[in-house]
């Protein structure tokens, strides 16, 4: 297969429950969906539909009851706690509706954060902060903390963090959710941007109808199945 249909990832029928007995609730119903290595794709639908649970499962940060999903080839259900958190790590990066940033720490230093982690070396993680930091324009924010900056501003350096490390996969919850619509715009911008030129592969979650068409492929989820799959 060439690198530019290699599925990152493959889902096979995902059944996902919460709850025991007779509260047991069917959130995912059969989940079967393939997304590819440098595609974006917007997962919409009503709210309690199942979206952010199935990102979770893309994301490696949940389980789920029956079905088969790869994750970048992998099968996700064989890997141990340990070996999903290093997987996870190593390929995936998540935006959240709120941006999650530590707030003791400057814009600078949450964005080396993911690579100070890996053992980078300061001198290194800080150059390549910076330079993510002006890619989002963000320089001259570079040493304000998240409460010196505007909302817009936070959530940038969330998606600049998402990014640094690489990773092959960005998944983003609700991105936009907390943006006034010229910031959403800023964003999802920005955010597919980098993706094509990094050649990621975005999944958003979204309410955002504007930010969904921006997208290659739109999946639609009701009530834990998928309902429409389209371009
Ligand atoms: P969406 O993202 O489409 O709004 P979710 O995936 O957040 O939907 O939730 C789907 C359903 O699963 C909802 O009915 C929600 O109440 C339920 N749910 C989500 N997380 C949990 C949980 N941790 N425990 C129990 N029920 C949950």
């Amino acid at each position: 297969m060439s690198q530019n249909s290699e599925a990152v990832i493959a889902a096979e029928n995902i059944e996902k429950y919460y709850g025991y007995g007779n509260n047991t609730i069917r959130v995912l119903r059969g989940i079967s969906m393939e997304i590819m290595r440098g595609e974006s794709v917007s997962i919409v639908g009503p709210s309690g539909a199942g979206k952010s649970t199935l990102l979770n499962l893309f994301g490696c940060i949940d389980s789920f009851e029956s079905g088969r999903l790869e994750v970048m080839g992998k099968d996700v259900s064989s890997l141990s706690v340990e070996d999903l958190s290093g997987f996870r790590n190593r390929h995936v990066g998540f935006v959240f509706q709120t941006h999650n940033l530590l707030p003791e720490f400057t814009a600078l230093e949450n964005c080396m954060l993911p690579l100070l982690i890996r053992r980078e070396k300061w001198s290194r993680a800080k150059k390549a902060a910076s330079e993510m930091l002006d890619r989002f324009g963000l320089s001259s924010r570079a040493d304000h903390k998240p409460s010196e900056m505007s909302g817009g501003e936070c959530q940038r350096a969330a998606v600049a963090r998402a990014i640094i490390g690489r990773p092959d996969i960005i998944m983003a919850d609700e991105p936009t959710g907390n943006l006034d619509s010229s910031n959403s715009k800023n964003l999802a911008g920005i955010l597919l941007e980098m993706g094509r030129e990094f050649g990621l592969t975005v999944v958003i979650v979204t309410h955002d109808m504007e930010l969904a068409s921006m997208t290659g492929k739109t999946v639609s989820i009701i009530d834990g199945q998928i309902s429409e799959s389209g371009s």
